[in-house]
């Protein structure tokens, strides 16, 4: 029912630096068990640079910053009283406000709390829960709002400028739409084709197989099982699933509280690998999608590949939509393991 295919590609070639020996080398294909995308698995040992310090650029844009108190209050929009009667959404040392800058009809922007910059080793459980209840208290204001509209909701961070955040200050947005992402699209599709194939819900049953295969699954923390993905859509990539849960508007404090013990020990392990950054994205399904669909958080690290700078964003991602990774999965799970024991 769930298979997980990978094509070997094998380069012939004398080698300079092996005296001209013949070398083979492997490069793996392998396509994702239910969307089929397809991701490389590169045989290309790689040593990444170590992160940039930042502590700098910290004390420079600290001052200046929009989202450090008590600015986060004078230069952020507010809404309108019948959408949220205090002007932004607040919870501890959270904030969520609306997006000046919109990517759709509902867009906002929130921060974690009040600290400027926050290394990836104090991501803590507890730092996250004030925002992630913060993003839910906006989901079910839209939904009260207006209770039939069609809303693609997605929660999603660029963790420092390498994953493509413009300000230091951690914060995340919020898309929640009546059009959803390619992506956003694509994972709730393939979701309910597998449904009205096989007549039982995908994601429980990869996990179970993940679980019994055991070289890529990393744990559970309360209701929220965690796996490394088969085809990574970055270097890694992890995905946290929620367990009888589709919808971000039936999310409890509970189910944040687990995700949030589960990413803890994922910016843990990023934290000692000594990964750059990271983007996480959370796919809410639609009340439609009850059934077959189960919301998840998605996270991949972010690293400069070279001491010149290089991105690791290339022409495969931008122009071909696939994906290249030079670490196996399997080996990278086996280390994250560790994390969730
Ligand atoms: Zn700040």
């Amino acid at each position: 029912m769930i298979e997980f295919v990978a094509e070997e590609s094998v380069t012939v070639f004398q080698d300079p630096t092996k005296n001209w020996e013949i070398t083979r080398r492997t490069t793996q294909i392998r396509k994702d068990p239910l969307t089929g995308i397809r991701t490389r698995i590169l045989d290309y040992p790689v040593r990444l640079p170590d992160p940039p310090d930042l502590t700098d650029l910290a004390n420079q844009t600290a001052g200046t910053c929009p989202f450090c108190p008590p600015r986060v209050t004078e230069v952020t929009p507010k809404y309108l009283p019948e959408v949220c009667p205090e002007g932004r959404f607040r919870r501890g040392g959270a904030v969520l406000f609306p997006n000046m800058f919109p990517y759709d009809e509902n867009s906002a922007v929130a921060i974690f709390s009040p600290e400027h910059y926050v290394p990836l080793s104090r991501l803590t459980a507890g730092y996250l829960m004030d925002g992630f209840l913060t993003a839910q208290d906006y989901a079910r204001a839209l939904e009260r709002a207006n209770p039939e509209g069609t809303r693609y909701f997605s929660l999603n961070w660029n963790y420092l400028p390498v994953a493509g955040a413009s300000i230091i200050h951690p914060h995340y947005q919020i898309v929640a739409g009546h059009e959803p992402t390619n992506f956003h699209e694509i994972l709730l599709r393939s979701s309910a084709r597998f449904y009205e194939a096989h007549r039982v819900p995908y994601w429980p049953n990869w996990i179970a197989v993940e679980k019994e295969k055991g070289d890529r699954y990393l744990g559970r923390t309360g209701t929220v099982d965690w796996a490394v993905a088969y085809a990574p859509r970055g270097l890694i990539e992890v995905i946290g699933v929620v367990e009888d849960c589709a919808r971000v508007e039936d999310m409890t404090e509970e189910r944040w509280s687990d995700l949030a013990a589960g990413l803890e020990r994922l910016f843990r392990y990023f934290a000692e690998k000594r990964f750059h950054g990271f983007n996480l994205a959370l796919f809410s399904g639609l009340e439609s999608d009850r059934e077959h669909y189960r919301l998840q958080v998605r996270v991949v690290p972010r690293v400069i590949l070279s001491a010149i700078g290089t991105n690791e964003v290339n022409y495969f991602k931008m122009l071909h939509e696939e994906c290249l990774t030079m670490m196996r999965p399997e080996e990278t799970a086996a280390e994250m393991r560790r994390a969730f024991a």
